[in-house]
C-alpha cells in the first residue's frame, strides 16, 4: 500500500489562481500532489493564495503576471520552469468581463476582454507547448463559458472570446496530439465568485430561472472537472469542451 497522491511529481500552472475558480483549481491540483504555480495581477492576493495553498502541504510559487501581455506570459512560464524544472499541466483560467450592450460597447471594452480572455490563452498555450512537446506529454485546460456556446446579451466581447477559446482548444488538440499533449476546455455556467457577484440581481435571477438544477454552482464543482482532465483517467479525452452549468446549456 502506498499513499502516493495521483499527480505527485507533476507541476501545474494556474493563471488567475488567486481567487474564485482558479484558486479552487489550484487547491484541487495541490491536493492531488502537484506543485502549483499561480498567477494574478494583484500582489497581495497572490501572497494570500500562496499561503492558503501551502497549508495543503504543496510546493507553491506565486508570480505577478498579466496574461494579456506576452512578456508576462513568457516570464511566468520561465519562472515555473526555473523553480520546478517542467510544466505538466497548464490551466488557462484568468478572465475578465466588461459587460455592455453591443451598441454601447466601447472599443476598449472589446479589446481588454479579447486580449485577456483569448489572446492570453493563445500566449500561454504557445509558451508552454514548446516544453510539453520536448517532454512528449502535457495537459492544457482552458476555462471557457456557456457564453461561448450560447451567447449572453450584454457580453458580445466575452462570448466571442470564449467561443474563440473553444475553437483554439480544438485546433490545438489536433496539432499537439502527436506529442501526447491533451487540450480541453471546461465551460462553467453561473458560478459563485467575485465575477458572478458583479452580475445585476435581476439578470442573475433571470439566468437562474433557466438553470434546471435551480442553483448557482460552486468554484469547487468546476475544479473537480479540471482535476479529472489533469489526471490519468482522462488519457483518451482531447479537443472537448465539458460543460459544468447545472443544465443551463445542453
Ligand atoms: P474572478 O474574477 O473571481 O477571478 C479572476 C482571477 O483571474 C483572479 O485571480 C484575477 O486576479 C485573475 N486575473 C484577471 N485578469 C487577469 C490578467 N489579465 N492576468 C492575470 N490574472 C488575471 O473570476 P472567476 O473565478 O469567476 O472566473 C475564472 C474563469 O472562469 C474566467 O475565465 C471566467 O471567464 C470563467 N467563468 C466564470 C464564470 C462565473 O460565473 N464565475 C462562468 C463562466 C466562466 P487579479 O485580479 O489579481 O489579476
Amino acid at each position: 500500500m502506498t499513499d502516493r497522491k495521483p499527480l505527485a511529481g507533476r507541476v501545474a500552472v494556474v493563471t488567475g489562481g488567486t481567487r474564485g475558480i482558479g484558486l479552487a483549481i489550484a487547491r484541487a491540483l495541490a491536493e492531488d500532489g502537484t506543485s502549483v504555480v499561480v498567477s494574478g495581477r494583484d500582489a497581495a492576493r497572490l501572497d494570500s493564495a500562496v499561503a492558503e495553498i501551502e497549508t495543503l502541504g504543496a510546493s507553491v510559487l506565486g508570480v505577478a503576471a498579466d496574461q494579456s501581455k506576452r512578456e508576462d506570459c513568457d516570464r511566468l512560464v520561465d519562472a515555473a520552469k526555473e523553480r520546478f524544472g517542467r510544466i505538466d499541466v497548464l490551466v488557462n483560467n484568468a478572465g475578465i468581463t466588461r459587460d455592455q450592450l453591443l451598441v454601447r460597447m466601447k472599443d476598449d471594452d472589446w479589446d481588454q476582454v479579447l486580449d485577456t480572455n483569448l489572446r492570453g490563452v493563445f500566449l500561454m498555450t504557445r509558451a508552454v507547448a514548446k516544453s510539453m512537446m520536448r517532454q512528449k506529454s502535457g495537459r492544457i485546460i482552458s476555462i471557457a463559458s456557456t457564453a461561448g456556446a450560447m451567447g449572453n446579451p450584454g457580453q458580445v466581447n466575452y462570448s466571442a472570446a470564449k467561443a474563440g477559446v473553444i475553437g483554439l482548444t480544438k485546433a490545438a488538440a489536433r496539432e499537439l496530439a502527436h506529442w501526447n499533449i491533451l487540450v480541453n476546455a471546461v465551460a462553467p455556467g453561473l458560478i459563485e465568485t467575485d465575477m458572478a457577484a458583479g452580475i445585476p440581481a435581476e439578470a442573475r435571477e433571470a439566468l437562474l430561472q433557466q438553470v434546471p438544477l435551480k442553483r448557482v454552482g460552486a468554484a469547487r464543482e468546476v475544479a473537480e472537472v479540471v482535476r479529472f482532465l489533469a489526471g490519468d483517467g482522462a488519457a483518451y479525452v482531447t479537443g472537448q469542451t465539458i460543460h459544468v452549468n447545472g443544465g443551463l446549456y445542453m
